[in-house]
């Protein structure tokens, strides 16, 4: 069978090609994705106490080479403690699906409250074929996160990740080939944008993680082919800051939730708002952290802050700072792209910034921290929603009670309350994302499983059936006026 395109890809931390695949060809992908399908009927079979235990024996197999899956995505990603992070990670994914599907998607029989005759029961029928896209900030995280509940659900799974970040992929895939019965029904290859299309027009439902641009292109393809599609898109997350908030804690969330994984995460807080009367204090404090900030180069083990992953990333990020500096913008710290072959970013303050910049409207996906002072609170909360995303936002106060009444006029889907990005940390709470930062089910919570299921209902008919007698005009006469 003809191999696909083949496609090169750059070190984030040296900037050379130095790892070249072929991305499916259509054929290859067709037939891979026709065998995903015919295993998923014995798969969708097989009680949910079987699943259960074949991803746990998966569980052990991932494990047995989390080492090796780390070291290829440290290269994919420059990082290493985050890389290591996140591929054990999938271990707690497996560990929290596991545990709690067996509560979820119960068949029981009910009553009609207005038919007494009449009972149910659904019965919940998995989607055939999902397809995954995933983007090339979180690899593995992004790979698996809908992966995991949708086999649990009894569904076949295919996975493209991102063509920037394939690394992942070779141990990744010898882990679940160690499974014959999962391998059989999961699949992961990294491809291009034609295999994401493709992959788009021949799944039964999509899942897609990445920018708004494409999510509208898989939106528009999914439409097309008339298949459920969940986006999980971009953000411009802010953050407030009010007067009686704690300086210290302020200023740790603002940098830690801006700069973790390089701003390189849609939850990341893009841009702070901070009352005015604490603002110099704020900024100050800030700077003195941020100032402090150094890259992981020359030594991956070293240093907070690694490369772009994605080399056009840094040029965007340079592009909005130009923009930001052209209008007025000041930069306390940070600012210049450091290019070793790769590139770094320190932390990076600005103040004087307006919402004419692109990097007060626009997702920076960079260490950046711009800080706008503001003077009333209704102020703060029109800021914070005058934007097209609404992914989350961070309110930092000088109690749990005024940041959440704050919280709950912002227009975004995941709050957190004296702190900042915690959806990161908490997969069990549902949330919908506002605006263009996403579209569809909530992938967190119960719901994160339910969406793989359609839902029949089995209507139970205990007394006689209605007949045509029922239904003759006569029946009403005398009630007409
Ligand atoms: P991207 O949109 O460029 O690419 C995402 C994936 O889509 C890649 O695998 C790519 O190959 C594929 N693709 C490209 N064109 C396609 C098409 N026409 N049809 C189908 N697939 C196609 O995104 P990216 O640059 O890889 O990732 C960064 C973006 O992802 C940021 O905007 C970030 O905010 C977003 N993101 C969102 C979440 C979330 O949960 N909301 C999580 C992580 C990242």
């Amino acid at each position: 069978m003809a191999t696909g395109e083949l496609i090169e890809v750059r070190n984030p931390r040296s900037g050379e090609i130095d790892y070249r695949f072929n991305a499916p060809s259509a054929e290859e992908l067709a037939t891979t994705l026709a065998r995903l399908r015919k295993a998923q009927r014995v798969w969708a079979a097989r009680p949910l106490a079987e699943r259960i235990e074949i991803l746990r024996r998966w569980r052990g197999e991932w494990v047995a080479r989390q080492g090796e899956i780390a070291r290829a995505l440290s290269i994919d990603t420059g990082r290493y403690l985050i890389a290591t992070s996140e591929v054990q990670s999938v271990t707690g994914m497996i560990d929290r699906w596991t545990q709690l599907v067996p509560t979820l998607a119960a068949e029981e029989e009910l009553r009609s409250p207005t038919l007494p005759t009449i009972s149910y029961r659904s019965q919940y029928v998995p989607y055939g074929l999902v397809g995954i896209i995933s983007p090339w900030n979180f690899p593995v995280s992004l790979c698996f996160i809908d992966a995991v509940p949708a086999l649990l659900a009894g569904c076949a799974v295919f996975v493209k990740p991102s063509e920037v970040t394939p690394r992942f992929v070779v141990p990744a895939m010898q882990s679940i080939a160690a499974v014959p019965e999962l391998a059989d029904v999961f699949h992961i290859q990294p491809g291009g944008r034609a295999t994401g299309e493709q992959l788009v027009e021949r799944s039964d439902v999509v899942c897609f993680t990445g920018s708004v641009a494409t999510g509208r292109q898989v939106a528009a393809n999914a439409a097309r082919h008339f298949i459920p599609a969940f986006l999980e898109l971009g953000g411009n997350d802010p953050l407030i800051v009010t007067a009686s908030a704690d300086l210290e804690r302020a200023t740790d969330v603002a940098l830690r939730a801006t700069c973790l994984a390089t701003g390189q995460a849609c939850q990341s807080l893009e841009r702070v708002y901070v009352d005015r009367r604490i603002f110099d204090a704020f900024v100050k404090r800030l700077v003195e952290k941020a100032s402090v900030i150094s890259p992981n180069w020359p030594d991956m083990h070293s240093g907070t802050i690694g490369p772009f992953i994605f080399a056009k990333q840094a040029d965007t990020v340079a592009a909005q700072l130009a923009d930001a500096v052209a209008k007025g913008a000041k930069v306390l710290c940070g600012g210049q792209i450091e290019d070793h072959g790769g590139k770094w970013l320190r932390p990076t303050v600005l103040v004087d910034v307006h919402h004419g910049m692109q990097i007060m409207s626009e997702e920076t996906f960079g260490p950046v921290i711009p800080v706008m002072p503001f003077d009333r609170i209704e102020e703060a909360i029109e800021l914070a929603n005058d934007g097209v995303y609404g992914l989350s936002a961070g309110v930092i106060a000088g109690s749990l009670e005024e940041a959440e009444a704050i919280g709950r006029q912002i227009d975004a889907g995941g709050i957190s309350l004296n702190d900042g990005s915690l959806t990161a940390m908490c997969h069990e709470m549902e949330k919908h994302s506002f605006k263009l930062s996403g579209m569809g089910g909530s992938r967190m919570g119960p719901a994160g499983y339910l969406r793989f299921f359609r839902r029949k209902v089995l209507i139970r008919q205990h007394g006689q059936p209605a007949t045509m007698a029922n239904i003759a005009e006569d029946n009403i006469k005398g009630t007409r006026s």
